[in-house]
C-alpha cells in the first residue's frame, strides 16, 4: 500500500476514534460508538500491517494469532465484574509494550540519527519507557487490587511523598546522564535503573491508593496507558498511534477528573498517590447495634401500598446478577401506578457506567435511570428506597462522619427515606471496607439473601 493510502486510512481511523468515543458517552449511542471503535481499529490494524516490509509480515501474522488465541478465550471467560481488573490487566500491557519499544527503539542499528533529532529521540526513549513502567506495575497492582488479590486497604509507609519525589528526581538525574553518555552500553545501563526506579514507583503510588478510590485509579491508568501508547507513537513514527494514545490519554484524564469530583477527592492527591489523604482507620460499630430483618412478602405489602419507590443497584447486583428481576418487579410496580425510579452513584459498581449497562441489559427505560445529582434531593419524599447490593455508595459516615476514610465522598442520601430496605446477603462491608450505619437506623430494614433470590421472592409475592 502506498504512503498516501496509508495516511488516509489513518486519518479515517482516528475520525472514526473520535466518533467511537462521542458515541460512548451516551447510553442510547453507545452500542453504534463500540462499532465505530471497532471499524476504526480493523482499518488502523490493516493499514498498519500493508505498511510493513513483506518480510515481517510472518512474524507479524505469527503474533496476531499467538495474541488473539490468548485474548479470546480471556475475554469469553471473564465475567462482567471482572472487567475492571481485565481492564487493569489490559493496561499493564500497553506499559509493558512502551518499555519493550523503547529498548529496543534504543538498541535499533538502523536507525542513525545526529544532532537535535538524536537527542529527541533519546528523550522519547527515555520518557516512554518511565511511562510505561509505572503504567506496567502500577497497573498490576490494580489488578490485584480489583480482584482481591492484593488488600485493597491503602499502604502508607511513613515519609512516603519523600520516597517518591526521590525516585521521581533519581529518573531525572538518570536522564541527564543518559542523555549525556555517547556510549550505548552506559546508556543501557541507565535505562534498565530508571526502569527499575520508574517500576517501583508504580507499584509504590498505587499500594498507597485504597479501595474507595480504586474507580479513580483505572480511570488514571486508562490515561496513563494513553500516554504510554502516544510515546511508542513517537518513538516508532507511528502517527495513528500518537493521535490514538492522545486520544486515550486525555479522554482518560478528563474522566479521572469528573470522577474526582464526582466523589469529592482532590485529583492532584490521587494522582500523586493518596497525597493529603490520612491514614485514619474504618469506623466501625460498637458491635452492639442490632438490625431489623424484614420478610419478603412484608417488603411486598409496603411496596405495593407505595406511591414512591427509588431503587439503587449496586456490585451485589451485578454479582447476583438480578437485574432481570428488578426490570421486572419494576414494571410490575409502575403497572400498579407506583412511581418507580433509580438512582445511580458514578461509582457504583466496579467500574464507571456498571450499573447503567446492566440496567440497560435488562431493558430498564433510560427515563427512569437517574444520576446522584438528579435525585439525591427526592429521598424525603419517598416512601421506599429498595438498596439492591449496594454499601459504600449509600453509606450515612460518608456525609456525617469527618474521620471516615470516605469522608466528603457524595453519597446517595438513601436514609432520608421513610423506608429503607437493605438486600444483601449478610453484614458484609463494601469495597472500601468501612462499616455502614445505614444498617443500623431505625428506618432501615434488612432482607437478606442473594439478591436475585430475593428479588424472586418478592416478584411471587406481588404478583
Ligand atoms: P460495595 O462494594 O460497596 O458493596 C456491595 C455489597 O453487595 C456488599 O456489601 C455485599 O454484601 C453485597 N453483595 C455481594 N454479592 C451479593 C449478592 N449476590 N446478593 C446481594 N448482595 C450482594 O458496592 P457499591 O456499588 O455500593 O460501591 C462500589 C464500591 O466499589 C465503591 O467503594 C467504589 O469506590 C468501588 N469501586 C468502584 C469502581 C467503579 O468504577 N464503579 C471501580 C473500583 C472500585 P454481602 O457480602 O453482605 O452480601
Amino acid at each position: 500500500m502506498s504512503t498516501g493510502l496509508i495516511s488516509v486510512a489513518y486519518v479515517v481511523a482516528s475520525v472514526l476514534f473520535i466518533l467511537s468515543l462521542g458515541g460512548l458517552a451516551h447510553q442510547e449511542s453507545a452500542r453504534r460508538g463500540n462499532w465505530y471503535g471497532v471499524a476504526g481499529i480493523l482499518i488502523a490494524i490493516a493499514a498498519t500491517v500493508a505498511g510493513f516490509d513483506p518480510g515481517s509480515l510472518t512474524a507479524i501474522i505469527i503474533a496476531m494469532v499467538l495474541g488473539a488465541a490468548i485474548g479470546l478465550p480471556i475475554a469469553n471467560k471473564v465475567e462482567m465484574t471482572q472487567m475492571p481488573q481485565l481492564v487493569a490487566l489490559l493496561h499493564s500491557f500497553v506499559g509493558l509494550a512502551a518499555v519493550l519499544v523503547g529498548f529496543s527503539s534504543y538498541i535499533d542499528p538502523l536507525v542513525v540519527m545526529v544532532g537535535v533529532e538524536h537527542t529527541i529521540k533519546l528523550v522519547e526513549v527515555f520518557l516512554g519507557i518511565f511511562i510505561g513502567a509505572v503504567t506496567f506495575t502500577g497497573s498490576l497492582v490494580a489488578c490485584g487490587k480489583l480482584d482481591g488479590r492484593i488488600d485493597s486497604k491503602a499502604l502508607t509507609l511513613p515519609g512516603r511523598h519523600w520516597m517518591n519525589l526521590a525516585a521521581v528526581i533519581l529518573c531525572v538525574l538518570l536522564g541527564a546522564a543518559f542523555l549525556g553518555t555517547g556510549s550505548m552500553a552506559m546508556g543501557i545501563i541507565f535505562l534498565i535503573v530508571m526502569t527499575l526506579i520508574a517500576a517501583v514507583l508504580g507499584v509504590h503510588l498505587i499500594m498507597a491508593i485504597g479501595g474507595a478510590d480504586m474507580p479513580v485509579v483505572v480511570s488514571m491508568l486508562n490515561s496513563y496507558s494513553g500516554w504510554a501508547a502516544a510515546a511508542i507513537g513517537f518513538m516508532l513514527g507511528n502517527d495513528l498511534l500518537i493521535v490514538t494514545g492522545a486520544l486515550v490519554g486525555s479522554s482518560g484524564a478528563i474522566l479521572s477528573y469528573i470522577m474526582c469530583r464526582a466523589m469529592n477527592r482532590s485529583f492532584i492527591s490521587v494522582i500523586l498517590g493518596g497525597f493529603g489523604q490520612t491514614s485514619s482507620s474504618s469506623s466501625s460499630s460498637s458491635g452492639d447495634e442490632t438490625v431489623q430483618e424484614i420478610a419478603a412478602d412484608e417488603l411486598a405489602e409496603e411496596l405495593r401500598n407505595a406511591d414512591s419507590v427509588i431503587i439503587v443497584p449496586g456490585y451485589g447486583m451485578a454479582v447476583a446478577q438480578a437485574q432481570n428481576g428488578i426490570s421486572d418487579l419494576t414494571k410490575l410496580l409502575r403497572d400498579r401506578g407506583v412511581n418507580v425510579r433509580f438512582g445511580i452513584h458514578p461509582v457504583a459498581g466496579r467500574l464507571p457506567g456498571h450499573m447503567n449497562v446492566l440496567l440497560a441489559e435488562a431493558h430498564v427505560p433510560y427515563d427512569i435511570v437517574l444520576e446522584m445529582d438528579e435525585i439525591n434531593d427526592d429521598f424525603p419524599e419517598t416512601d421506599v428506597v429498595l438498596v439492591i447490593g449496594a454499601n459504600d455508595t449509600v453509606n450515612p459516615a460518608a456525609a456525617e462522619d469527618p474521620t471516615s476514610p470516605i469522608a466528603g465522598m457524595p453519597v446517595l442520601e438513601v436514609w432520608k427515606a421513610r423506608q429503607v430496605v437493605i438486600l444483601k446477603r449478610g453484614m458484609a462491608t463494601g469495597y472500601s471496607g468501612v462499616e455502614n450505619p445505614l444498617f443500623f437506623r431505625d428506618n432501615s430494614y434488612m432482607l437478606f439473601g442473594d439478591a436475585k433470590e430475593s428479588v424472586d421472592k418478592l416478584l411471587g409475592a406481588i404478583r
